[in-house]
């Protein structure tokens, strides 16, 4: 539904909320989702934050982060308050079926249901939507939420300030990326404003690795980084054994993919990790180039153009093997 109107009046009365994201929630999943957290408390609202998954070290600052249940460490009660709720956002996602086991709880709920999100064709569980590819992050929707929809601006604090300026940072790579637009520079300008402290910010979420993690991305550039220059690409493929060597944990690979899109000349970079139980892929493009068609098509996933993910059950060694059917099959894209 478009008309949000009735979204706002049913938030005139306090409700029970439940705030939701994707699975291995990144900077713009978690700053979004505490953002709309810390601004629905202040609106008396008994609300709830529900990961899938757990997440990185580097966003466990983020103001209220104390207060997000886990579902795979507390799967009973997040069941009972997902039961429970009047009202469940979605957010940074647009499919149930993305968030595992929960988005079942979710799609049985009786719950009114709201979508807030940037990715390509939500799936349309939703009885709210606001969701648009043009925002730079799923934080941009959420103090667009706010300000314009809610008309609450003067209740914009630091700590919903300092949530969204994480998910817009980290979603636009710094700010770098085509999506971020003036009226984006202007939103962030106003989050400074209203104390989201941008230097305090940008230490706390890069440069705040622990040791192992930086040896880990030396000896995957060193030794993992396979460049193919034919075809404009750079493969990295890290098995369970070597995430295990570097005690890696949850966030310790993010950004590696970036490295190998930073090579003169590539225009797709392919990230390739043997998981627990599954191999998981994220693409990044340059330009026009379709990241999300190939994790589509080949690997259950999708995305944005640019930046995108996907997952095999099959053998890490067959999935990178399946890039030498891929990649010329992309090559006049790959040379554009
Ligand atoms: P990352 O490579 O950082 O894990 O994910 C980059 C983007 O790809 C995410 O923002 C999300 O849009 C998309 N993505 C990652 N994994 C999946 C997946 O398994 N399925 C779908 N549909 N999208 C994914
Ligand atoms: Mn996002």
């Amino acid at each position: 539904m478009l008309d949000l109107n009735p979204l706002v009046k049913l938030l005139a009365e306090p409700k029970h909320i439940v705030i939701t994201t994707h699975p291995k929630p990144d900077g713009d999943a978690m700053g979004s989702s505490l953002g709309l957290y810390n601004y629905l408390i202040l609106k008396g609202h008994h609300v709830n934050v529900i990961t899938p998954t757990d997440y990185p070290v580097f966003l466990q600052w983020l103001p209220n982060n104390s207060m997000v249940n886990i579902f795979t460490e507390k799967p009973e009660e997040s069941k009972k308050l997902v039961a429970e709720a009047d009202l469940i956002f979605c957010l940074d996602f647009n499919s149930l079926a993305r968030i595992d086991e929960l988005g079942e709880y979710v799609r049985k709920a009786q719950a009114k249901k709201v979508l807030i999100d940037h990715h390509l064709e939500p799936e349309g569980f939703e009885d709210f939507r606001l969701w648009t590819t043009s925002a730079c992050a799923t934080a941009q929707l959420v103090y667009d939420f706010i300000v314009n929809i809610m008309g609450d601006r003067e209740l914009l604090n630091a700590d919903i300030a300092s949530c969204l300026y994480t998910g817009i940072m980290t979603d636009t790579g710094s700010f770098r990326y085509r999506s971020t637009t003036s009226k984006v520079h202007h939103i962030v300008a106003d989050l400074i404003d209203c104390g989201a402290d941008n230097t305090k910010i940008h230490q706390l979420v890069y440069d705040n690795f622990a040791e192992n993690r930086l040896r880990f991305l030396g000896y995957v550039l060193l030794n993992k980084l396979e460049v193919l220059p034919e075809y404009n690409s750079a493969i990295i493929a890290i098995t369970k054994k070597e995430l295990e060597q570097f005690h890696i944990t949850t966030g310790d690979t993010e950004g590696i993919v970036n490295y190998a899109l930073s090579i003169q000349g590539v225009r797709l970079a392919i990230l390739i990790i043997e998981r627990q139980d599954i191999v998981k892929l994220s693409l990044r493009s340059t330009g026009n180039f379709p990241a999300n068609e190939i994790c589509k098509k080949y690997f259950g996933g999708g995305g944005h153009l640019n930046a995108s993910g996907g997952f095999s059950s099959e053998k890490i060694e067959t999935v990178r093997e399946k890039f030498n059917i891929i990649l010329p099959e992309y090559n006049d894209l790959l040379h554009k």
